[in-house]
Parts: structure tokens; sequence; C-alpha cells
């Protein structure tokens, strides 16, 4: 059987980056400060030279003339001084991690070693590498795909077991994997249709309306599944805005400093204690919280011009929460303190969790008040009890920002707010190719809109994608990654 040639149109656009492609650059991998070893990252199409001109094997020979992928035991040498005794390893193109030639320098991990190895390796021809360049160069060479650089993003910034998950390999395949069946299904559909169109001649046989919705359906379908786990994808990585709002003395310190797990705000009998805000990332069962902690609001009009600023920073911090705790002592009836913070709940937007504290003591606060007020969960707590404490926020917290059946590290899952505004253009495209195709238009008309969704998921990996949202995703990694 003879195979077709994909119409022109739909072979991939050619990419435009303006970088200087290619030098030669090198950087510290490892983090700055003492340790171990320290990496020294050379790459580009100079690097064994550059290396050559800076080290010498124990037996006398020049890197280039060792084999690669193995690691050999040498000197860095400034002129005739031996400045550090490393091993070294090259990375002949394209079998690297940026697929360009790459040598690795492990030397001790000195501060002053490793700015020496450095500047060596820049006298001999390196030029530095900017954040994220040895990454970026892995993507424009084809090494990887955005969304795998974007989760390897996750991997280094991750902060809890999660968000390693998300970012970890098995991840990184999972959503490669969906993201190329979903590109070669809607490349057959196009060129099934086109090409009757294009090669008129060819006998090609039928390929009917019916069979093409049905397509179109498997693709819909597979991409509402996708978009549907960013709201954990996001939970996990981005995190989830969190405050804790309370009339003073209701226990927001305590409970904060119970979900942070360390003496972080300053917990007194004195109202309005609690002056500056603070944040932290917390890891509670599957979400993670970027938690603030908010001065007292009761004051409205204190005469402290620091508790002052103190509330009108917390008031401005709660309108962009997404989570609000709202903490009550559930050992005194309810009051107008509590009453003003019920308000600002109810018109915020942000889901709420109640936090009924002190159950320890006697009970005075009726539950039935809170209700009409849009909790999405009521838990009865104190901040005496860790771990029961701890253990129901978690779940509450799980359950309402996460999809409990999403298996993080082995499904596909998106996590980035660029990542899912392409999937909603492919699927608004998608959408547009179902109805057109039902009302009767023509499957080549059709298939500009499957086209279009082409395109949405050609930005999602990274195949057409602008070279501002290339260099943002890689403004975020650090220099020698
Ligand atoms: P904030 O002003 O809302 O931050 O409240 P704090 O966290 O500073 O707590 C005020 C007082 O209540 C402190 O003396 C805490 O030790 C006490 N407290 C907080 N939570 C509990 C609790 O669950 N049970 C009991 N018995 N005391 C608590």
């Amino acid at each position: 059987m003879r195979r077709l040639k994909l119409p022109r149109r739909l072979t991939p656009r050619p990419r435009l980056f303006n970088m200087s492609p290619f030098d030669t650059i090198a950087a510290v991998s490892t983090p700055p400060g003492k340790g171990g070893v320290a990496v020294i990252r050379i790459t580009g199409s100079e690097a064994l030279k550059v290396i050559d001109r800076i080290f010498i094997s124990a037996g006398g020979r020049r890197l280039s003339e060792c084999k690669p992928r193995m690691q050999v035991y040498g000197y860095i040498l400034d002129g005739d001084e031996r400045v550090d005794d490393v091993l070294c390893t090259r990375f002949d193109a394209p079998r690297s991690y940026t697929g360009e030639d790459t040598v690795e320098i492990y030397c001790h991990g000195g501060i002053l070693v490793t700015k020496t190895v450095l500047e060596l390796a820049l006298v001999a021809g390196a030029r530095p590498a900017e954040a994220g360049e040895f990454t970026r160069r892995a993507f424009i060479g084809g090494r990887l795909s955005l969304t795998e650089a974007e989760a390897i993003s996750d991997l280094l910034e991750a902060t809890g077991r999660e968000q390693l998950r998300l970012g970890a390999t098995d991840a990184r395949c999972a959503l490669s994997k969906r993201i190329s069946s979903l590109r070669s299904t809607l490349t057959a559909l196009i060129s099934s249709s086109l090409a009757r169109i294009d090669y008129p001649d060819e006998d090609l046989g039928d390929f009917t309306d019916g069979e093409m919705l049905e397509g179109i359906f498997a693709l819909l379908s597979s991409v509402d599944s996708l978009l549907a786990t960013y709201r954990t994808g996001r939970a996990i990585s981005e995190g989830i805005k969190a405050a804790l709002v309370g009339k003073p003395n209701a226990g927001k310190s305590s409970i904060y400093n119970l979900l942070v797990g360390e003496d972080a705000a300053i917990v007194t009998d004195i109202p309005g204690t609690t002056r500056d805000l603070l944040e932290s990332r917390v890891e509670l069962g599957r979400v993670t919280l970027r938690l603030f902690d908010t001065a007292g609001i009761r004051e409205e009009n204190s005469a402290d011009a620091v508790e002052r600023i103190g509330i009108a920073k917390s008031r401005e911090k709660i309108e962009k929460c997404e989570l609000l705790f709202a903490i009550f002592d559930s050992s005194r009836p309810l009051d107008e303190d509590d009453r003003i913070i019920l308000d600002r709940i109810k018109s915020s937007g942000a889901t709420a969790v109640a936090l009924l504290n002190k159950r320890d003591l006697e009970a005075e606060l009726d539950p039935s008040l809170l209700s009409g007020y849009g909790f999405a969960e009521v838990l009865s707590v104190s901040a005496t009890e860790r771990e029961r404490t701890l253990g129901l926020i978690s779940e509450a917290v799980s359950r309402l920002f996460t999809d409990g059946t999403i298996r993080v590290g082995v499904d596909p899952v998106i996590s980035s707010a660029r990542q899912y505004a392409s999937l909603l253009k492919a699927r608004e495209s998608l959408s547009y190719a179902q109805e057109s195709l039902s009302a009767g238009f023509p499957q080549d008309a059709v298939s500009t809109d499957l086209e279009r969704a082409l395109g949405a998921i050609s930005e999602l990996d990274g195949r057409a994608v602008s070279e501002e949202v290339v260099t943002d995703i890689f403004s975020k990694f650090c220099v020698g990654k």
C-alpha cells in the first residue's frame, strides 16, 4: 500500500527563536555553598575544546581523547598549576541533556574551588549560562517538550511528596503520551478527511461523517478528562492561597502553628497580638496550602498604627484567598465580632471552612447559627489535639480541592494555567468541529477547526509557541539547570 504524504498545511510550523543558538555555555549546576561535590556543566559545540584547555586526566590525556559517558579522573589546570582533582564526563551530541556536546566536571564542593573551576571554563571560551538555559536548549533541540520542562520545574520546586510525584519521570511520560495520542488522533482525522480532497484520483475508500464525528467525540472526551485534572494539579503544584480569619483570641495563631508545624506565629493571651503577615507553604494531604496568618480584624479603628496596617494587609490578603478558615472560639457564644467575620466570609466568594476551635472546653457556641453563610465544611477542632485536628483539616482540604480518583505520578495531570488555556482552546475548536459536522458542513470545512485544535495542542507541548512563553517558563529555572 502506498503511503500518503501529509498535506503541506499540516506540517509543523518552523520555530522562530532569535537567541544566539548553540554557543558554549557553562554554569555551576549544584546550589551555591559548601558541599561534598559540586557539578559544573559546559554545553555547546565548543564544550570539548573548552574542557581540553583546562583538564588533563591522571594518565595525561585530554577529555576529547577519552570515551564518552565514562568518568575520567584528572586535574583542573590553571596554566601549570593543579587547581583541583576532579572527575569529568563527556556526553556527545545528541546523547546529552541538552542534545549538544556536554561536559560535566565533578569537583570538590568548596565555594572558592567551584568558583575558580567555573572561571577557568569561562576564560577557556565558554560564556556564563542564563537561568534555565540548559533545559531551554534541551527543549529547542527537541530533547523534551514544554510540558516536560514544566514538570521538571515542578520537581525542582517540590516542597511536598505529591508535587514530587507530579514532576517525576512517570508523570512526565504519562502526560507526554496523552498529548502525542491527541496529536496523532487529530492528525489522522484531518488527513483522512483532506486526503480525499487533496488526492481525488486515489482510491481511498469512504470516510463517513459518522466516523469523523466518532473521532471528534473521542478527542473531546480525552481533552475533557485532561482538563478535569487541572484542579488537582494546580492545588498540588501552585498551591491554594489560604488564610485564617477570626476574632482575636479565637485561636488563629495556635491553628496556624499547628498547620505549619513550628512556632511561626507568636501566641499570647492579649487580643490582637498577631501583627505581621506570615506566609508558609504547608503540605496538607494532597494539597499545598499557601497559608497567610492574618492579624485579628476586630479593631477596625485601632489607635495603634502598626495594628491598623496589619488589619489593612489582612483584609487585602483575604480578598485574594481561595480558601478561608474561619476560626471560632466554641467555648464562647457567637458575638458581634464573629458576625463581622461571618459577613466578610459571605461576601468574599472564597471556599470557606469553619473551624469550631477549643472543643476541649465546654461548648457555648450554637453551630446552627453558622448555617446560611455557605461554609463548605464545619469542623469541630482543638488546637490542643494536634493529630486529630490536622487529619480533619487535611481530609477536608483534599476533598474540596482535589479529585481522589486521580493517581498523581501515574495518570496524566496538567498543572499550569498555560497548559489549561491551550487545552481549553483545543476543546473549543473541537466543539466547533462537532457542531459544524452535525449541522451538515462538509468535512474539509470541519477540518479547519480540527487544524485549530491541532495548533492548540502544539502550543501545549511547545511545538508552536511564542518566544515570550518559552522565556517566561525557563526564567523560573535556576542557573545551571
Ligand atoms: P488568636 O488571637 O486568634 O491568634 O488566638 P491565639 O492562637 O493566640 O489563642 C488565644 C488563646 O487561646 C491562647 O491562650 C491559646 O493558648 C488559647 N487556645 C487556642 N486554641 C485553643 C484550644 O483549642 N483549646 C484551648 N483550651 N485553648 C486554646
